[in-house]
């Protein structure tokens, strides 16, 4: 069966731009999330992004059209999932919600509904144990922004039917984008090898070994890194990170995932990076300016 109805659970940063590449690929997206505003500020915000697309003349004003006409908003779970193929979960990074919304999902989708989790670091395996149906559960990890980013990280749990993920390997490759396979253990592959990395560069500077804007250059130039790690931290938030870490360090019980004291610190003070106007650089103007490795309180 041809899969054609998405549902996409969540309207915020990553949700936005799943529920767009879905719709610009001709699928017939209901876009979900508690909040009307949230889903609001998503079409607002999908709206800017075809318009940037067609100034870049990637897409045509029709493309914009059709894709737009493509998406459905719901606040109401039910309504949103009826006639769905395959739901993809993009709401907020805590258990309790995601295992909810699973069960909720269980009971509310068709016996051949596949569904599909965005989570940057929560067990597929765990999500899936609270449905009927694990076979059909699988990570779908999109990277931010999903309209841009080419890979797609494809979570088998432990319980996932290779013809589960074949299917959604193949249609990940529809949305003109790369799957890579890989197993349920915490933070994954990209999270494994990322957030261990930020939090060396967090230590780095928490120690005195260089200030934000050496540690980044060092990065930058010498690694080839489009961005240095602790502005890339400051994209990501400060607090996704911590959580991420906090999954790897308890999920394998080594130290060395252990998040470096000044990450745990602004995260308490709520210097979150971007989404806070400050992190290791200040966003307040709309700028990315420095503040002074020597302004962290660190002892
Ligand atoms: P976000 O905070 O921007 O958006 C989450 C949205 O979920 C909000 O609009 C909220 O109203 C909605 N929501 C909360 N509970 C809900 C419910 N029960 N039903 C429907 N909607 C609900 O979060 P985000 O950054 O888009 O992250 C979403 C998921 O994607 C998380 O699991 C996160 O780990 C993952 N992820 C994030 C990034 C990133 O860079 N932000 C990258 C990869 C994966």
């Amino acid at each position: 069966m041809k899969m054609k109805n998405i549902a996409v659970i969540g309207s915020g940063t990553m949700g936005n731009g799943i529920a767009h590449t879905f719709a610009q690929n001709n699928f017939s997206v209901s876009l979900i999330d508690i909040s009307e505003d949230a889903l609001n500020k998503a079409i607002s915000t999908i709206t800017k992004n075809l318009d940037r697309q067609i100034a870049k003349e990637k897409i045509t004003k029709e493309d914009k059209t059709n894709t737009l006409a493509n998406i459905t908003c719901f606040t109401n779970l039910a309504d949103g999932v009826k006639n769905a193929d395959l739901v993809v979960e993009a709401a907020s990074e805590n258990i309790d919600i995601k295992l909810k919304i699973f069960k909720d999902l269980d009971q509310l989708t068709s016996p051949n509904c596949m569904l599909a989790s965005n989570t940057s670091s929560i067990s597929i395996t765990k999500i899936a144990s609270v449905t009927q149906k694990p076979d059909k559960v699988i990570g779908m990890h999109f990277m931010n922004p999903v309209p841009i980013m080419k890979l797609v990280e494809v979570i088998n749990g432990y319980a996932t039917s290779s013809e589960t993920s074949e299917k959604i390997m193949k249609l990940t490759v529809q949305l003109s984008k790369e799957p890579v396979l890989v197993n349920d253990y915490p933070g994954f592959v990209a999270n494994r090898i990322l957030m261990p990395m930020i939090n060396e560069a967090i230590y780095s500077l928490y120690e005195g070994v260089a200030g934000v804007a050496e540690i980044d250059t060092v990065m930058k130039l010498g690694m080839a890194h489009p961005m240095g790690p602790l502005q890339l931290a400051d994209f990501i938030g400060l607090d996704v990170c911590l959580s991420i870490l906090e999954v790897l360090y308890k999920g394998f019980g080594n130290p060395k995932y252990a998040p470096c004291p000044l990450l745990v610190n602004m995260v308490t003070a709520q210097k979150l990076g971007v989404k806070t106007g400050e992190g290791f650089y200040n966003y307040q103007n709309n700028t990315k300016e420095l503040i002074v490795a020597g302004n962290f309180k660190i002892n």
